[in-house]
């Protein structure tokens, strides 16, 4: 465990994780003596590109894609917005609607929001109780004007993983194109983009145990090229302009390679945690409603989210916070609204339960013994809070 966690428990790792030590030691030399600018051609700029570029073909090689694939951004943000903005503008004049979900992130939705308002029409597909689209509603969805398809792969709330490969089969077998943000999947479980049926993946290095700020977007060979957000100098094949921020880069090539040997592992603990945990709480907070899958398999592993009606979810995140344990009511960027979540909404459910969100999010310093110190004190902080 990380020493700075010391006696609280942290489990908010579907918010951000610590950076892992030996990622830190890899990002080091490029904050130090390697500092050159990956687009020099002396030196430095040659001991730069070299070390971004086998960073690529690490990420590539986890992923089971080519290293021409992968764009490297300053995070998920980027990269979900790189695809929804970028595909749009360049299929803009041919195409003219767009597919999503109601239980997509932030930075998808609200990008979705804004070509709506230029002028796209986007179909909004609903989920059922547990949180899963149907094939049948995408289906339904998709028309022939139909640019882009738009699906969170493992919700960063309520931790449904969608059936990907069937959609995208059905997609793919139409000609339009699939985007997923796997932000919360990158790292948990084995993905394998030669076989997957997607045609652009956002991941985020922050989220398995990489720095902030770095990021990247996968773009299938012969996918089109969404449009460049940023103009420059034609970093990235033109497609993200911008000096590269090698450290971060290093580091999440790193982060992710050691993420990705560490699945066979540390996947199926998690699970355990996660199931184990989640019977305590149904057993000891009485009227707790546990939202998403009920099968842990089909939930993003450590995710545990529930509601505890009446009553508002920040208020238990805050005397949670108050025993020392972070956790979130939703997802990290909405802490400070208390309104229902929009995801929990979409599953169906009455506004004081979508109000009385708290998200539980396991890690690799997650241990039995920590959820047993969160089951000792939930159901007083719980029932003190009702009142
Ligand atoms: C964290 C997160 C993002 C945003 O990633 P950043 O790198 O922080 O911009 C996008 N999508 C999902 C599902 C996330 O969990």
């Amino acid at each position: 465990m990380p020493p700075f966690i010391g006696q609280r428990i942290y489990l908010d790792h579907a918010a951000t994780t610590p950076l892992d030590p030996q990622v830190k030691a890899a990002m080091l030399p490029f904050m130090e003596e390697q500092f050159g600018n990956p687009s020099s051609l002396h030196y430095w700029g040659r001991q730069a590109r070299k070390a971004l570029e086998q960073a690529r073909e690490r990420i590539a090689n986890c992923l089971n894609a080519r290293p021409n694939e992968v764009v490297f951004t300053s995070g998920a943000t980027e990269a979900d917005n790189l695809a929804l903005f970028g595909v749009a503008e360049a299929l803009r004049g041919s195409k003219k609607h767009l597919v999503t979900t109601q239980i997509e992130h932030a930075a998808v939705a609200n990008a979705c929001r804004r070509l709506e308002a230029q002028g796209w029409e986007v179909t909004w597909l609903p989920v059922d109780a547990e949180g899963f689209v149907s094939p049948d509603e995408l289906q339904r969805a998709v028309r022939p004007d139909t640019a882009l398809v738009s699906i969170i792969h493992g919700n960063n709330e309520i931790g449904a993983i969608q059936p990907i490969e069937q959609l995208g089969e059905f997609l793919k077998a139409r000609g339009v194109l699939f985007h997923i943000d796997a932000v919360q999947t990158v790292g948990k479980l084995p993905l394998s983009l030669a076989d997957l049926p997607v045609d652009y993946l956002s991941l985020s290095a922050h989220k398995f145990y990489g720095p902030k700020g770095a990021g990247a977007l996968y773009v299938r060979e012969g996918a089109p090229l969404p449009a460049p957000m940023l103009m420059g100098g034609g970093q990235e094949n033109n497609l993200r302009s911008g000096t590269e921020n090698l450290a971060g880069i290093v580091g999440m090539a790193e982060a992710l390679a050691l993420a990705t040997e560490m699945i066979g592992t540390e996947t199926p603990r998690l699970r355990a945690l996660q199931s184990r945990f989640t019977e305590d709480v149904l057993r000891a907070v009485p009227g707790a409603v546990l939202n998403g899958p009920r099968e842990a398999a089909l939930r993003v592993p450590g995710n545990a989210h529930f509601s505890f009606p009446p009553g508002e979810g920040e208020a238990l995140v805050l005397h949670l916070d108050l025993k020392g344990i972070a956790v979130s009511s939703g997802s990290a960027c909405h802490s400070a609204v208390i309104e229902p979540s929009r995801i929990i909404k979409a599953l169906g459910k009455a506004d004081d339960v979508a109000r009385a969100t708290v998200r539980f999010s396991m890690g690799r310093s997650t241990t039995e013994a920590e959820l047993d110190r969160v089951i000792s004190v939930l159901p007083e902080i719980v029932s003190r809070f009702r009142k």
